[in-house]
């Protein structure tokens, strides 16, 4: 159940918002991300590793640039090669720190536009966890009383 169009939900990615309601932010400081949406509650980390796919966003958006950028270097300008190797050596050191919350942020789009629902909650508001018996709480409760 999609609220926004494909180029709004890429829009907000762009802004580092929600995907959801496009209004909530993405993250809480440089490269703290919050776990979900101040605004929808949409809950952003999916699944544990689920930022695997924004680490090989992150990695082919730096190797396509690099390589794109120095070819056209060498071909274009007279930039001697051990100069545009260094400084495409420089760029792929900081290009992916300053991509980092970008690739999350594309990534988290991507998949909401592919698969929008939410996976259920295993733990729903409501249910009380009180009644649920563990072993542990048994052993703890006849250690206590008795
Ligand atoms: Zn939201």
């Amino acid at each position: 159940m999609r609220k926004h169009s494909v180029r709004g939900i890429f829009s907000a990615g762009l802004r580092l918002k929600c995907p959801s309601c496009g209004e909530g932010n993405l993250f809480s400081g440089m490269f703290k991300m919050c776990s979900e949406c101040s605004r929808c509650h949409f809950k952003f980390e999916r699944e544990m590793g689920y930022f695997v796919g924004a680490m090989y966003i992150n990695y082919g958006a730096t190797i396509i640039m690099a390589f794109a950028g120095f070819f056209a270097l060498n071909y274009l300008t007279p930039i001697a090669f051990y100069l545009n190797a260094i400084l495409w050596t420089v760029f792929c050191v900081l290009f992916p720190i300053f991509f980092f919350r970008y690739s999350r942020s594309l990534w988290l789009s991507f998949d909401y536009i592919v698969n929008p629902a939410e996976p259920p909650d295993p733990h729903p508001e409501g249910v009380s966890s009180v009644h649920q018996h563990t072993p542990s709480q048994s052993q703890e409760r006849s250690n206590r009383d008795g």
